[in-house]
């Protein structure tokens, strides 16, 4: 099921580097601040686990679910709450971590939701982004990798739920992997 379906685009030992550096920036960055990290649910929780452990700051951590309307591969731009926060994020520096912003449609969504709750700053770290697919310019402040326009599974990306569990990001076809 793993690696023959999967072929390797991004290796294990890369992105623990690629992570390591993210956490050191965002540690200089945030110097004597307290942060509160939002990872998007499901896809960025491998990526968050990693991230947080290399951030050198007292911080919090509340997920939030979203789901993106759409087909299996492709966001709509309708995107529901799924699992809201469970605390106030008013005057907090907010860190959104997010897997991958593909069109930049669910982050444009859920930046703006975010700013109705008033929090003193929200910044954005990415594993990913496919920026030939944007429909709309989302600012991504530490951003892992820029990627082709493939589609991508592993290290918490799905396809149909699963691959979530690959050590690495790797590259199925979806019309192959289906069933
Ligand atoms: P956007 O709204 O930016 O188009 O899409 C963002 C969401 O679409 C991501 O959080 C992710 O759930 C999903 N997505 C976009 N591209 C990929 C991909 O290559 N692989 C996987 N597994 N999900 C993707």
């Amino acid at each position: 099921m793993r690696t023959s379906e999967a072929r390797v685009l991004i290796d294990q030992k890369t992105i623990s580097e690629r992570v390591l550096e993210l956490g050191q920036t965002i540690t200089k960055d945030y110097a004597d601040k307290e942060l509160v990290l939002i990872p998007v649910l499901k896809g960025s929780f491998v990526f968050a686990a990693d991230l947080m452990r290399a951030i050198d700051l007292p911080l919090a951590v509340d997920f939030l679910g979203l789901r993106s309307y759409g087909d299996d591969t492709k966001s709509s731009g309708v995107v529901q709450i799924t699992s809201d926060l469970t605390h106030s994020i008013e005057d907090r520096d907010v860190l959104v971590v997010e897997d991958i912003v593909d069109t930049g449609l669910t982050m444009s969504y859920l930046l703006e939701n975010l700013k109705t709750r008033r929090p003193r700053s929200v910044r954005v770290a990415s594993l990913l982004h496919k920026p030939s697919r944007a429909r709309v310019s989302v600012s991504i402040d530490y951003l892992g990798f820029t990627i082709e326009d493939v589609f991508v599974v592993g290290y918490g990306l799905d396809h149909a739920q699963r691959y979530r569990n690959l050590p690495y990001i790797g590259h199925v076809d979806p019309a192959a992997a289906k069933g």
